[in-house]
């Protein structure tokens, strides 16, 4: 069987042979475009190329990308521990290729990756193919399927919607039809009593896709309209996990060496044993899960914070304290210890995991032990507002008050509402929020003349913790 550190080399060396130049990922957090907060794609880094803003110096690129799909047009979160094959941060393994070449040899060499170096049986494949869209103005990709066709008999290539094969970075940005790989990955007799095809894409467990070959053409505009791009490009990624799972003939992708010792240590941890029980299931994989994103986030330079991407990932943290506390009966910290496993187990293929591990180790402890402290009161308090609401939708100031007093992120308490059969009024939320942003405002100018006296009489204060982490930080960065 082959390991998932395997199965990642033989891809870019696939690929390399083909030509193409390895590079490494781009860092998981986005500086400077307000239009994307996490990388979500392998493409992004070279979104300037397909624009046509940026000289091409290699036509032929090829690596394993960090991705996290958390906020924006892709988001999965809701999905990650629930289902066993998205997760928040996974890596998208791609090739590509800036006007150079197109359909033809990007399907081509899929399916010879696919089916002569891992040597997937071909018979639990299928292809989609973009089947056009009216109200775009686009045709059915008929070239696409033709290729295929080529390779795997008709049956097996269906033609797919604007929702599922026309792929697109964001709300704008570079676009284009794409053409999918999905795997079957269910036993013969259910394959046999079911034809494949009508799973695809139907959110069934065992049958997902795994590779997306997007044939980059347009660039969708702010008005929503597309402009086509200066030339033609190929922008593959393919779920390594996912891939892995298929591989290691595993049903789930947390069943694979990607995911084992981070569930076994969790194992040790609670002496509960992963799948006794689907409610103690689901807070391994989302501890799992949560943890990789949280920590490669911190190694790539975003603590969590209140705002912005830091609070992004602070809720993500938060949300897996949460399963934690409530579903494993874990009330210290430990979350933390699993950064150690990861710095082992990826370490060799991102250096920045390790470097940091120490570092990043520390912050997700003290993000512990700050929630862990309130978690309790929290949780009591959401019961007494549960208890003492008519209907079924919480009003926003209790919202408001359980993220305010107590550090419930609005995610996380809809999701506990929404497993007692409550939903929150999110509005009500945001409108406590503006609030109490003009309160601190007004609050703000009072304050302003006392505060330059301060500042003149010496260093500013911002609270122990703060300023402890701020020098840690820059330490951390100088060492960079
Ligand atoms: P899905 O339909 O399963 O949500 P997608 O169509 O949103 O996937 P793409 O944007 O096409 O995914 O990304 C390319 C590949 O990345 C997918 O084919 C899949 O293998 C993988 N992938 C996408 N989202 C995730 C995720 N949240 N976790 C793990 N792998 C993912
Ligand atoms: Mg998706
Ligand atoms: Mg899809
Ligand atoms: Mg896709």
């Amino acid at each position: 069987m082959l390991t998932s550190k395997e199965i990642r080399s033989l891809f870019l060396q696939f690929f390399e042979s083909k030509g193409h130049k390895i590079v490494p990922s781009a860092p998981l957090v986005i500086k400077n475009d307000p239009t994307l907060m996490f990388t979500n794609a392998g493409m992004n880094q070279f979104k300037d190329l397909f624009l046509g803003n940026a000289p091409v110096k290699y036509p032929r690129i090829a690596n394993s990308q960090k991705c996290l799909r958390v906020s924006g047009k892709h988001n999965d979160l809701e999905e990650v521990g629930i289902d066993t094959y998205h997760h928040t941060m996974f890596e998208m393994l791609g090739n590509w290729s800036f006007g150079d070449y197109f359909k033809k040899e990007a399907i081509e060499w899929a399916w010879e990756l696919l089916t002569e170096v891992y040597k997937l049986p071909k018979d639990r494949l299928y292809v989609t193919v973009f089947g056009g869209d009216e109200a775009e103005g686009l045709a059915f990709d008929r070239e696409a399927a033709e290729y295929w066709s080529a390779h795997i008999a008709k049956d097996r290539i269906l033609s797919g919607s604007k929702k599922d094969n026309f792929w697109e970075m964001g709300d704008t940005g570079p676009c284009g039809p794409c053409s999918e790989i999905h795997i079957d990955l269910r036993p013969d007799e259910a394959r046999k009593a079911l034809d494949g095809k009508e799973l695809v894409n139907t959110g069934h467990p065992q049958v997902i896709e795994i590779w997306n070959l997007v044939f980059m053409e347009f660039n969708r505009k702010a008005n929503g309209s597309l402009e086509k791009l200066p030339a033609q490009h190929v922008d593959t990624g393919m779920g390594f996990e996912r891939l892995t799972m298929a591989l290691q003939g595993k049903t789930s992708n947390y069943d694979t060496d990607i995911f084992q010792p981070l569930i076994k240590k969790i194992e040790q941890h609670t002496g509960i044993a992963y799948k006794s029980n689907e409610k103690t299931d689901i807070a391994m994989r989302v501890i799992a899960d949560h943890v990789r994103a949280v920590a490669f986030a911190i190694a790539d330079g975003q603590l969590p914070s209140n705002t912005g991407a830091g609070y992004v990932i602070r809720r993500i943290l938060r949300r897996a304290i949460r399963y934690a506390y409530s579903s494993l009966n874990i009330q210290s910290p430990f979350i933390y210890t699993l950064v150690d496993v990861l710095a082992a187990e990826m370490g060799d293929f991102f250096p920045e995991i390790r470097e940091s591990a120490q570092f990043v180790a520390r912050v997700i402890r003290e993000e512990e032990q700050t929630f862990i402290k309130t978690i309790d009161s929290g949780l009591n308090r959401l019961e007494e507002v549960i208890r003492n609401t008519q209907g079924k939708v919480v009003d926003g100031e209790k919202l408001f008050e359980l993220y305010d007093t107590y550090g419930f992120p609005l995610d996380l308490t809809t999701l506990i509402l929404r497993e007692r059969g409550y939903s929150a009024d999110q509005e009500g939320f945001n409108r406590e929020m503006q609030r109490q942003k003009e309160r601190s405002r007004a609050a703000a100018e009072l304050l302003a003349g006392d505060w330059v006296e301060i500042r003149n009489g010496g260093d500013r204060f911002v609270g122990y913790d703060t300023t402890e982490l701020e020098t840690e930080v820059a330490r951390f960065r100088k060492v960079e």
